[in-house]
C-alpha cells in the first residue's frame, strides 16, 4: 500500500535511539537508516552522508502503533470527526495504522462504503486506514452483511464488528464465525448483553447507586465473553474481543486461551488508568461504553495485558461534539476522544509501573494488533528489510497536563488536564515523517 505521505525519496538517519527490543548492542542504543520507505540498516555508528539526521538521544523507537479500534466518524457524522482530522489524530499519537469501525451513516456493511473509507484513508496520508466491515446489515443484528464482498473489495476486509452494538443473537454470531473462517477472517465482539443493560449509564456498584445512575453489570459483557469463547471453540474460527473492561472478563479469557481457543482481546487506555469514582461530579466526559469500571478492575485489567491474556491495546477513539456530551448525564452521548494521549496513558499505567517493558509495549500496542487485524506492512519488530514504520517517543519528558486541542474535531478526552508522562517525538509511514517534533509533519 502506498500513501501519498508515504512515497518520500528522502533518507532519514535516526542517531542514537534506544531500539525496543533490540539486541545488537549494549543498552539497545543504535542508529536507523530509513530508505525507499524501508528500514535498510541498524548498527551503532552509521555513515550519514546524504540522509536527513534526527538527533534521538534519550528516546525510544518503538514500530509504529496499531489501533484495532478506531472510530473515525466519515461518512456521516464529519462534525465530530472526519478520515483526515482522524488519522492526523492518530499520527500525533504515534500511529501508523489505524482499524475504523463500521458505525459510520451509512454504515460499512457494503463493499462500497469500505471501499469509500479504504480511499479516503489513502487520500489523507497521515496513517494507513483498513475499515472494519459490519457484521450485521445495518449493525441492526438481524441479518449478516456482505462479508465476502467486503472481504473481496479493495480494503480487503478481514476484520468484522457490529462495534457500538453486540452481535446479541447467538446463531446469528455462530454463522458469522463460520462465514469468516474461509478466508481466515476474525470477528470482533462488543460485549455486552442488551437485556441487561437497558437504560444502563454507569458500572453498577457502590457509585451508581450513590449517584442514582442506572447500574451496568460485570456480569452484562462477562456472559457474552463466556458464550462467544465456547462459538469459537465450537466452530474453530477466530474471535476478538473488544475493550474488555472487567477482572472476570479477563479471566474468562486466561480460561479460555489456557484450552487454546482462537480468541484475542484488546483494552483501552481510560480502563487501565480511569475508574466509575470520576463520575462523582457527574461530567459526561466519563461516560463511556463500557463504563469505567472499579480499581479492583484496573488492577486485574493491567496484570492481564502484562501477562498477555489481553494481547493489546486498543483506544476505541470515540469523538463526540460538543452538543453531544456537555448535557446531562443520561442524555449525553458514550465515548472517549484517545488517539493523541493512547501512548502516554499507557506509559503511566504500564510503564512506570514495572509491569511491561518498551519491548513488551511494542508488543501490546504494534505487533500483536497488526497480526490480529490481518494487516501486512505494520506490526514487524524494528530490523532491517522491513517497511519503515516508527514511531520515536520521549519517555523522560516532563509530566505535562493533557490539552484537549489536538488534530481531533472533538474535546471529549478524559485526561484534560491530567498530568501524563511522555511524548510522541517523530512518527515515520514508510521512511517519510508524518510527525516531527511533536507536531504534524
Ligand atoms: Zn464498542
Amino acid at each position: 500500500m502506498t500513501g501519498a505521505r508515504g512515497t518520500g525519496p528522502d533518507r532519514w538517519l535516526i542517531r542514537g535511539v534506544t531500539v525496543a527490543g533490540y539486541g545488537g548492542c549494549a543498552g539497545g542504543i543504535a542508529d536507523i537508516l530509513l530508505s525507499g520507505g524501508s528500514i535498510v540498516a541498524i548498527e551503532p555508528g552509521l555513515n550519514h552522508s546524504g540522509a536527513r539526521v534526527l538527533d534521538a538521544d534519550g528516546l525510544i523507537a518503538l514500530p509504529g502503533l496499531v489501533d484495532l479500534h478506531t472510530h473515525l466518524r466519515e461518512p456521516g457524522r464529519e462534525d465530530a470527526e472526519t478520515v483526515e482530522t482522524g488519522t492526523a489524530a492518530a499520527a500525533l499519537g504515534g500511529y501508523t495504522a489505524v482499524h475504523a469501525m463500521a458505525n459510520t451513516d451509512p454504515v460499512a456493511d457494503t463493499a462500497g462504503v469500505v471501499e469509500q473509507v479504504w480511499r479516503l484513508g489513502r487520500a489523507a496520508g497521515h496513517c494507513d486506514v483498513q475499515p472494519v466491515g459490519a457484521v450485521t446489515v445495518g449493525l441492526a443484528g438481524a441479518r449478516l452483511a456482505e462479508l465476502g464482498t467486503m472481504a473481496d473489495s479493495v480494503a480487503r476486509v478481514r476484520v468484522f464488528s457490529d462495534d457500538g452494538r453486540c452481535v446479541a443473537d447467538p446463531l446469528l454470531m455462530r454463522r458469522a464465525l463460520e462465514y469468516v473462517k474461509a478466508f481466515d477472517g476474525v470477528i470482533a465482539q462488543h460485549a455486552q448483553e442488551p437485556r441487561l443493560t437497558e437504560g444502563a449509564q454507569l458500572n453498577e456498584g457502590e457509585m451508581s447507586a450513590s449517584l442514582g445512575l442506572a447500574g451496568w453489570p460485570a456480569v452484562a459483557e462477562e456472559a457474552i465473553i463466556a458464550r462467544d469463547c465456547l462459538l469459537a471453540a465450537h466452530v474453530g474460527s477466530a474471535l476478538h474481543i473488544c475493550h474488555v473492561s472487567t477482572a472476570g472478563s479477563a479471566e474468562i479469557i486466561r480460561w479460555a486461551k489456557s484450552k487454546g481457543w482462537p480468541v484475542t482481546a484488546e483494552v483501552t487506555p481510560h480502563h487501565l488508568l480511569l475508574t466509575d469514582e470520576l463520575a462523582s461530579g457527574y461530567d459526561p466526559v466519563f461516560k463511556v461504553n463500557p463504563p469505567l469500571r472499579t480499581s479492583a478492575d484496573v488492577v486485574e485489567l493491567r496484570r492481564a495485558l502484562a501477562d498477555g491474556t489481553i494481547d493489546c491495546v486498543a483506544t476505541d477513539h470515540a469523538p463526540h461534539p460538543v452538543e453531544a456530551k456537555e448535557t446531562e448525564w443520561s442524555e449525553a452521548a458514550f465515548g472517549m476522544t484517545g488517539l493523541e494521549t493512547a501512548l502516554r496513558v499507557v506509559q503511566e499505567a504500564m510503564v512506570d509501573t514495572g509491569l511491561l517493558d518498551w519491548a513488551g509495549i511494542a508488543d501490546r500496542m504494534s505487533i500483536r494488533p497488526a497480526r490480529i487485524g490481518r494487516l501486512a506492512g505494520h506490526g514487524s519488530p524494528l530490523e532491517v528489510g522491513v517497511p519503515a514504520n516508527l514511531t520515536l517517543y520521549d519517555p523522560a519528558s516532563p509530566p505535562a497536563a493533557v490539552v484537549p486541542a489536538g488534530a481531533s474535531k472533538s474535546r471529549n478526552t478524559p485526561f484534560a488536564g491530567l498530568e501524563l508522562p511522555g511524548r510522541v517525538v517523530a512518527t515515520f509511514l514508510r521512511g517519510t515523517p508524518t510527525v516531527l517534533d511533536g507536531k504534524l509533519a
